[in-house]
């Protein structure tokens, strides 16, 4: 197997997607053969159709034709560029020997690299093998950078991030949108009995419990803050969050983490302020983080180790 393919499949689980967009079959045909064994190639055999199918399949590399009938090579890159759906994915332009200047216009509308008519295989696949290496880097890049270094899961920009379009995306579905913040129990005396090392153990085990108690693909569990998490349930209403909450004190207790400083349990436990609310043009996202917070405030002051709702948040 190639070694950039051997990449893909161990850090994105899968084949990069590879786009064609040519008005002449028969190079379509010729490409279509280099990379049939490497990628999963989509083909498009007009402007219009490229973007369409960049737009619905998300390519991971693609090979545009310069002189095409409808849309040409050009004006299909500046609107692929212009959309940030279809912004990052990166174009290598398919020119004629005569074409010079055409070079010099797809590098300034952002494309990466050029393959010159007629096809040589050696020089076109080990562009795009450099290029499917550099899009999967730049991929975990920016996944690594929405991490928690220590837990793993999101972290506090990549919360901000999900909340704006969660809470955007239910005004949409007319869904509510619950949020519950964590926060472990007399974790300070914690790091202080059992030293910073087991202090970053215990985060990460609380971490992984907590999103074991998630189902859904879109819910999402991210560090807040030092020993805080926030879960965001996107259409989720009060009684199903509350559930969701309840399992989670349950799920952190069974870890069954010594804490013999804690002044609840003799174990580790967390505190939980859940609030709910149906987002709407006229209501913020900060309103429903406040009253989550507030929620999680008069847990702790009830005697912590409990799940708190806030109403009419
Ligand atoms: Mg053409």
């Amino acid at each position: 197997m190639d070694d950039f393919l051997h990449g893909w499949q161990l850090h994105a689980n899968r084949r990069p997607k590879l786009l064609i967009a040519d008005d002449q079959p028969v190079i379509i045909r010729v490409l279509f053969e280099l990379f049939r064994e490497s990628c999963d190639v989509f083909m498009a055999t007009s402007g219009a159709q490229a973007i369409q199918v960049c737009q619905t399949e998300m390519p991971d590399l693609i090979l545009l034709d310069v002189v095409m009938d409808d849309l040409d090579g050009h004006e299909v890159c500046r609107r692929l560029k212009a959309d940030p759906t279809t912004s990052g994915v990166p174009v290598i332009f398919i020119t004629s020997q005569d074409q010079e200047d055409d070079e010099v216009k797809g590098l300034e509308l952002g494309a990466v690299d050029f393959i010159v008519k007629p096809i040589n295989p050696v020089v076109t696949r080990a562009r795009v093998r450099t290029h499917l290496t550099l899009k999967l880097q730049g991929d975990l890049l920016r996944a690594s950078a929405l991490l928690d270094g220590l837990t793993g899961v999101a972290n506090r920009r990549k919360f901000d991030e999900d909340f704006q379009a969660d809470w955007r995306h239910c005004i949409r579905e007319n869904a509510p949108l619950s949020l519950v913040i964590v926060d472990v129990d007399y974790f300070k005396r914690y790091n202080d009995r059992y030293g910073h090392q087991a202090g970053d153990g215990c985060l990460k085990a609380v971490a992984r419990a907590l999103s074991e108690t998630l189902r859904r693909p879109y819910d999402t569990v991210a560090r807040y803050g030092g020993e805080e998490f926030a879960c965001l349930l996107p259409k989720t209403a009060l009684p199903g969050a509350v559930s969701i909450a309840e399992r989670m004190l349950a799920a952190v207790r069974a870890l069954s983490i010594e804490h013999v400083a804690s002044a609840v349990e003799p174990w580790v436990t967390i505190s939980l302020g859940v609030a709910s609310v149906a987002p709407a043009r006229d209501l913020s996202p900060a309103g429903l983080l406040r009253a989550a917070d507030e929620a999680l405030y008069a847990a702790k002051l009830a005697g912590r180790a409990r799940v708190n709702v806030a109403f009419g948040g």
